[in-house]
């Protein structure tokens, strides 16, 4: 898909835009609403809006309503710091199609974008093949982890970090990109909660876990050699 990400904030855009563009999409960020309005309504075949609420110049709310206003069918996800009932309201009626409150997980904005699209005129949604390496296969729609086809009960943390593994097989990750995919934006987080995520993983994966490999001075990789 082809996807506008209005956020002034420029870590969390930076973070966001390469997580979907690891995510095969096409992304294009706009810092400030009139940009965002400007390439919205542009001919470059946008197919979603990821809108951040509270924006320097002009609110998320009012990007909303003008994308709306010329282009009524494009899909807007909006994602704000509050979560009190009167936003979301706010938010949908100003013609957002979702809503999502930060701190949120890369996931859980997956699925939301997933669910767009299949609603959204026009866009195809390939679902994502599954990850392997060796005997383990994870699911990424029905969420499930297998190991010689028999179920492995993961966390959802340990689930998004075997994930963030599996789509990058042999290749060593830092603790913080790590942190970056398999964490929720915006909560406290130290690098010595990965090291203690991987050794539940490893316990979980039994025989397998030793795919997990440590790259000293650096982070993980998974070989699935
Ligand atoms: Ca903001």
């Amino acid at each position: 898909m082809k996807i506008l990400l209005v956020e002034d904030d420029e870590r969390l855009g930076r973070s966001l835009a390469r997580l979907l563009e690891q995510d095969r999409h096409n992304v294009e960020v706009a810092p400030d609403g009139e940009t965002g309005v400007d390439i919205a309504l542009g001919e470059n075949g946008i197919d979603v809006v990821i809108l951040d609420l509270g924006l320097p110049d002009i609110s998320g709310l009012e990007v909303a309503r003008r994308v709306r206003a010329g282009k009524p069918t494009l899909a807007i996800l909006m994602l704000t710091a509050r979560d009190t009932v009167s936003d979301r309201v706010v938010g949908l009626d100003s013609g957002a199609d979702d809503y999502l409150v930060k701190p949120f997980a890369y996931d859980e904005l997956a699925a939301r974008l997933r669910a767009l699209a299949r609603r959204t005129e026009g866009v195809v949604w390939r679902p994502e093949p599954r990850l392997v390496a060796g005997p383990i296969a994870l699911d990424e729609a029905a969420r499930t982890v297998s190991i010689h086809d028999r179920p492995v009960d993961l966390s959802p943390r340990e689930f998004s970090l075997l994930e963030s593994l599996l789509r990058h097989p042999g290749q060593a990750l830092s603790r913080d990109q790590l942190l970056d995919q398999a964490w929720p934006f915006g909560v406290a987080v130290t690098p010595n909660a990965v090291d203690a995520y991987v050794h539940y993983l490893r316990t979980k994966l039994g025989k397998e876990g030793d795919r997990i490999e440590t790259v000293r001075g650096v982070g993980y990789r998974l070989n699935n050699a």
